[in-house]
C-alpha cells in the first residue's frame, strides 16, 4: 500500500493563503535549525485522505474484526459505554492539582473502585497509582520490604517465585532489591509443596504466585502455599493480572494472600493493545495499608481528601493518582455487571476456554490436560517432529481463516506452545468455527505441510521479520532523491 507521499505527485502545495500581516521575528531561529528545503507535503483532498486511513484501518485485525484468542491478555471485548463514560468532560477536564473540594466526584470514583475491588479480592485497601501490572508488582514488593524493615527484620532478602510464574515476577523482585529463589513445578504444572518447604527460611521475605498460573491452571494448594510461607515469616503476593476467571467466585484475601495487584487493562475493561494506558492497582490487607503509596484518598469530615502525610508510606511510585481514566472505565464496568454479572463473566470465561480445549484436544496435544481456567496451552512439539509444522505455522494459518492467532511460544516451559484465551464474550458458534478451522489446519499439516509454512496467504502483510522489526524499526520515511 502506498503512503500518502507516494500517492500524490504534487508536493509542497500552497496550504495557506499568502500572509497579509507584517512578519515578526520574536526570537530569531538559529540558522542550523531552519529547513534547507520546503516540506514535501502532498496535496490531497479530505476524502482522499479519509479513504487512505480507512484502507489502513481495514488491514488491521482487531477484536472488532473476528475471533481473538490471544492468551495471557484477556483481550476481551470492551463495552463501548465504558469509553463513553471515561470521555465525559467532568473526567477529562480536571487538573490533577485542582483543590480537592472541586473534584469530589473524581475522588469518589477512586474510593468506590477501591471499595468494590477490595470486596472482589478480599483485601482491605488499594492504591491506583501503579501504571501497569509489573509496576504493581514492584509496588507490592516495596510494601513487603517496608513491612519487614519496619519490624526491624533486616535479613529477609529472598522472594520465592515458582517457574510457572509470569516473567515479570522475578524481574520485579530484582528491581525491588530482592534475590529470586526459583521453585520448579511438579508434573501437574502446580507448585511442589515439598520443594517450596525446602526453600523457605528466615531469609524469606515472601512468595509471588501467579494464579491461574501461566499454564492456565488453578494452583490447587493455594492455602497450603500461603501457610508454608507465613510459617517461615514471609508474606504472600498474588499476581492477579488475570483475575477474569475467579472474580466474584473466590477471593485471594480469603486464601491467605497479603498483597495483590490487578491489571485493570486486562480484566476490567481497558483495551491494552498498542501499549497503554494501563493500571496495575495494588491491594493489601489492613496491616500493610500504612505502607501504600501517597497520596491516598481518605474520607474526612464528610468529604474526600488526598492524604499525603502517611509517615510509613513507600512514597510515590507515579505522578498523581495513576491513570485515572482507566479507573473510570473499571468502575463503569463493575457497576454495569454488578454482583451477579461479575461471577457470571468469570464462569463463562472458564466454560469457553474448557469448551475450546476439549474441541481441539482431538487434533492437538494439550500441554497439561486438566480442566483449565480462562486459558489453556497446546504443545505442538510432536506435531513439529511428525510433520515439520510449527506452532508459528498453525498460528499464521489461522489468519487466513479470519482469526487472530493465539499467544505463541509462551509459556517457555512448553515446547512449541500455543496459548488460547477465548474470553467470556465469544459465542458457542464462534468457538465451534475455531474448532473446525483448527481441525482443518491439522489435516493440512499431514497432507500438505508446505502450504502452512507459507501462511498467511491472504493478509496484507505476511510474515514480517519480528526481530528486525523490534530491533531496527523503520519509523521514518526516507525520500529516494
Ligand atoms: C500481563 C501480566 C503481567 C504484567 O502486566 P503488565 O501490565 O504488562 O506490566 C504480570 N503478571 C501476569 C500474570 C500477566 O498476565
Amino acid at each position: 500500500m502506498k503512503l500518502l507521499f507516494e500517492q500524490c505527485p504534487s508536493q509542497s502545495p500552497q496550504v495557506l493563503p499568502p500572509c497579509d500581516i507584517p512578519q515578526q521575528e520574536v526570537i530569531p531561529l538559529p540558522a542550523q535549525l531552519g529547513r534547507k528545503n520546503p516540506p514535501r507535503l502532498p496535496q490531497m483532498s479530505e476524502s482522499e485522505v479519509a479513504r487512505h486511513y480507512t484502507a489502513l484501518a481495514q488491514q488491521v485485525f482487531g477484536v472488532g474484526s473476528g475471533f481473538y484468542p490471544l492468551g495471557s491478555c484477556t483481550m476481551k471485548y470492551n463495552p463501548k459505554i465504558n469509553e463513553q463514560v471515561a470521555a465525559l468532560p467532568g473526567f477529562t477536564g480536571i487538573h490533577p492539582l485542582q483543590p480537592e473540594e472541586t473534584m469530589q466526584g473524581c475522588l469518589e470514583v477512586l474510593a468506590l473502585a477501591e471499595q468494590y475491588l477490595c470486596e472482589i479480592t478480599g483485601m482491605d485497601a488499594m492504591s491506583f497509582q501503579p501504571a501497569a501490572g509489573a509496576h504493581g508488582e514492584y509496588t507490592g514488593l516495596l510494601l513487603i520490604r517496608a513491612y519487614h524493615l519496619a519490624r526491624g527484620d533486616h535479613k529477609r532478602t529472598n522472594i520465592i517465585v515458582p517457574d510457572s510464574a509470569h516473567g515479570t515476577n522475578p524481574a520485579s523482585a530484582v528491581m525491588a532489591g530482592f534475590q529470586v529463589i526459583n521453585v520448579a513445578s511438579g508434573p501437574d504444572g502446580c507448585v511442589d509443596l515439598e520443594k517450596l518447604q525446602a526453600v523457605c527460611d528466615e531469609n524469606t521475605a515472601g512468595l509471588m504466585l501467579t494464579n491461574p498460573n501461566t499454564l492456565g491452571l488453578f494452583e490447587k494448594d493455594m492455602t497450603a502455599i500461603a501457610e508454608i510461607v507465613h510459617e517461615a515469616g514471609g508474606l504472600v503476593y498474588y499476581d492477579g493480572a488475570n483475575l477474569n476467571p475467579i472474580m466474584g467466585v473466590i477471593r485471594p484475601g480469603d486464601m491467605g494472600f497479603d498483597v495483590i495487584h490487578l491489571n485493570l487493562h486486562k480484566t476490567f475493561s481497558t483495551p491494552h493493545g498498542g501499549g497503554g494506558p494501563g493500571s496495575g492497582p495494588v491491594g493489601c490487607k489492613e496491616f500493610l495499608a500504612p505502607f501504600l503509596p501517597v497520596p491516598y484518598p481518605v474520607s474526612r469530615e464528610g468529604s474526600l481528601v488526598l492524604d499525603g502525610e502517611r509517615p510509613q508510606s513507600v512514597g510515590k511510585v507515579r505522578s498523581f493518582y495513576g491513570n485515572f481514566l482507566v479507573v473510570v472505565k473499571t468502575l463503569c464496568y463493575l457497576l454495569r455487571l454488578g454482583a451477579q454479572g461479575i461471577p457470571e463473566a468469570a464462569k463463562h470465561a472458564v466454560l469457553n476456554a474448557n469448551y475450546l480445549k476439549q474441541g481441539v484436544a482431538k487434533d492437538y496435544d494439550v500441554a497439561i490436560d486438566m480442566p483449565c481456567m480462562h486459558e489453556f496451552v497446546l504443545g505442538l512439539g510432536d506435531l513439529k517432529k511428525e510433520t515439520g509444522v510449527s506452532a508459528m505455522d498453525v498460528a499464521k494459518a489461522m489468519l487466513d481463516h479470519g482469526m487472530h492467532p493465539p499467544t505463541m511460544y509462551f509459556p517457555l516451559i512448553v515446547p512449541e506452545a500455543l496459548m488460547f484465551e477465548p474470553t467470556e464474550t465469544e459465542t458457542k458458534e464462534t468457538l465451534d468455527e475455531a474448532i473446525r478451522v483448527l481441525a482443518e489446519i491439522r489435516k493440512t499439516a499431514s497432507e500438505n505441510p508446505e502450504v502452512l509454512h507459507g501462511a498467511p496467504h491472504h493478509t496484507a502483510v505476511r510474515r514480517p521479520d519480528e526481530v528486525q522489526a523490534a530491533r531496527h524499526p523503520v519509523l521514518r520515511y526516507r525520500w529516494e532523491d
